[in-house]
């Protein structure tokens, strides 16, 4: 037997680590993720991946571009319409409830667009119209649904021994009881206020309401309350708050002695407390200027009432009145059998 050299023990190692590595780089070659053909694999699993995403981005991009001509029919229609949405969806604070009693005259549609124009810049806002009438009528009806606001239509007529005659003075008699009433009613029968907070307001067909106004009565806990301008024969009426931020009488020179001495578009009551009194209503029969306290002095006291405005410092609505409108050639007309054209709405 041939003896073994160490020197071709030497050589013999050196071949076989050599022969194994090589065999360990090709063996490596074959599975490495860089290779040609393992590539191919990953982006064919990206791609299956990938497409549903691309799909969903598709259908995406489809739906934006319908939006967006959605948008533009819409605000063509209703130039705030698409800010209205917006922000009802903005849904975490509290609702105002708008309750306005109207009747059938020929400032009607004035008044009303006036108003619309108003609330159109509110948030979450919900108006309650209330005819005084025995049906809805259509010029109310074919103006609340283009206004683009969030709106309740409710009638009720005022009981005819109330009703005011065509040449009875404002005061003579009660105006729009029977409606609020009606308006609260639905609210409270409606809104569920554990999971909706809201706010109600009276307000007028016929008063300027300044935006900010809407912002002052929003958290209303009980009942809140503010200056009116232009109102009991004075620049404004408010109530008076003392030292410690309360209410501790009125500004009014028109018996200032009554319980609680404000017009109808100064204060704003927080739904749930007409929820927690459900039988709180105006009352039809009270005396003249009375109408106001027969609601709130069932609701609150003095003391618990929330100064807004600055602490009643500042005037945020103002109780215009609106001018009759001269109707003495319209009536000319008709009598010479030329009346105007009944087609044309005012
Ligand atoms: N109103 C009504 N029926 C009437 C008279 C008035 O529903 O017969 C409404 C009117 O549209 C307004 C509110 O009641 O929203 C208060 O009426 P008005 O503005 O004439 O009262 P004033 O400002 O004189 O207190
Ligand atoms: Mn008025």
């Amino acid at each position: 037997m041939a003896r073994l050299h160490p020197r071709k023990l030497v050589i013999a190692y050196f071949l076989i680590s050599f022969l194994g590595m090589i065999v360990l780089m090709i063996r490596y070659g074959m599975n490495c993720p860089d290779s040609r053909s393992g590539n191919e694999d990953y982006r064919s699993i990206l791609a299956k991946e990938e497409s549903p995403l691309k799909q969903r981005e598709e259908e995406l991009n489809k739906l934006e571009k319908k939006l967006r001509t959605l948008d533009i029919i819409l605000r063509r229609q209703f130039p705030n319409a698409v800010e209205y949405i917006s922000q009802v969806l903005d849904d975490d604070i509290p609702t105002i409830y708008a309750v306005t009693p109207t009747h059938t005259r020929h400032v009607q549609k004035a008044e009303l667009t006036r108003l619309s124009n108003t609330f159109l810049h509110v948030k979450n806002f919900h108006w309650i119209v209330v005819e005084d009438s025995v049906a809805r009528t259509p010029l109310v009806t074919n103006f609340l649904a283009q206004t683009g606001l969030k709106y309740t239509h409710l009638n009720i007529a005022t009981p005819s021994r109330y009703k005011m005659g065509e040449n009875d003075p404002h005061w003579l008699k009660p105006r729009g009881v029977e409606q609020r009433n009606l308006a609260v009613d639905w609210l409270r029968e409606n809104v569920n206020v554990n999971t909706s907070p809201g706010v109600v307001y009276f307000a007028d067909d016929d008063n300027t309401y300044s935006l900010q106004l809407f912002e002052e009565m929003r958290y209303t806990k009980r009942v809140s309350v503010w200056p009116v301008g232009i109102t009991g024969g004075l620049k404004f009426e408010r109530p008076i708050v003392g030292d410690i931020g309360k209410v501790i009488g009125w500004y009014a020179a028109w018996r200032p002695q009554r319980p609680f001495a404000m017009d109808m578009a100064g204060f704003a009551v927080n739904l749930k407390l007409l929820v927690d009194h459900p039988t709180a209503a105006f009352d039809i029969t009270v005396k003249r200027g009375y109408l106001e306290s027969s609601l709130l002095s069932q609701l609150v006291k003095m003391e618990e009432l929330e100064p807004k405005a600055d602490m009643c410092t500042k005037v945020l609505v103002w109780h215009t009145r609106t001018e009759k409108p001269k109707w003495k050639e319209e009536d000319a007309m008709i009598a010479k059998g030329k009346p105007s054209d009944p087609r044309v709405e005012v």
